[in-house]
């Protein structure tokens, strides 16, 4: 599921990130892309922003496998949605797992996801991440105010893999409790489970600020060139 809901204020451009384009496609077909390759995914769920015109322009939004649905003012409310939406869908309830992947993270190695798969389909569930190699500061008013252990650090990224039925009930616990939360493992890790970290790579990274893109470019090209 691809919560694509956001407004990318930081990105400084009318349109939303999702949108603009990148090695002659936009950059959400670049991150639908490894999905909708793989056969045992049995569907992709896009969560749109309620005033989105743009995706049913797309020539991807004819996939046979993709539903949308609408998102919400927050990403756990559209991830929320997104899981409801799978719900109605999945023939069960129990047993099945949703992928989470940010519609603006478009250089995730399929190679990656899988291993994801492999190694956190259980009640756990867990998602791609890196350790963080910078010293991190603590900051208060502009100036340092102490330095963190970096040895216990790592940087979340997505896709994010847990059970459908688990991953929504802690995302509606943290709703009801008026917790805001910025990922899924988050949600998870409130209300007690232990998300595994699985190593992804530097190349995934999440298209934010106006700089990102043609480092984004640069992965893709990487990647078409590499066997
Ligand atoms: O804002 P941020 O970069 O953390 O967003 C990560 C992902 O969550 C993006 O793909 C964005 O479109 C999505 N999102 C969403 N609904 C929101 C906010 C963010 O689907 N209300």
């Amino acid at each position: 599921m691809l919560p694509a809901a956001g407004g990318g204020t930081r990105m400084g451009s009318a349109r939303p990130k999702q949108y603009l384009p990148l090695r002659g496609r936009s950059l959400i077909e670049w991150s639908l892309a490894p999905f909708l390759e793989s056969e045992w995914i049995d569907g992709v769920v896009v969560v749109l922003a309620r005033n989105d015109t743009e995706f049913q322009r797309l020539p991807i939004a004819r996939h046979p496998r993709i539903v949308t649905t609408t998102g919400g003012s927050a990403r756990a409310e559209s991830v929320l949605a997104g899981l409801e939406m799978v719900a109605r869908r999945a023939a069960a309830f129990e047993e099945v797992y949703a992928l989470v992947h940010d519609a603006a993270r478009p250089c995730v190695a399929w190679s990656d996801i899988e291993k994801l798969c492999e190694e956190a389909a259980d009640e756990q569930g867990g998602l791609l991440a890196l350790p963080v190699s910078d010293t991190l500061k603590q900051a208060r008013k502009g100036k340092v105010a102490g330095t963190v252990d970096r040895e216990s650090m790592w940087r979340a990224q997505t896709p994010q893999l847990f059970r459908l039925d688990l991953l929504t009930q802690a995302l509606r616990g943290c709703s009801e409790q008026g917790l805001a939360v910025t990922d899924e493992a988050s949600a998870m890790e409130r209300a007690g489970y232990e998300p595994r970290l699985v190593r992804g790579r530097e190349s995934n990274i999440k298209v934010t600020y106006p700089e990102d893109l043609p480092l984004a470019e640069f992965w893709l090209e990487q990647q078409e060139n590499s066997p």
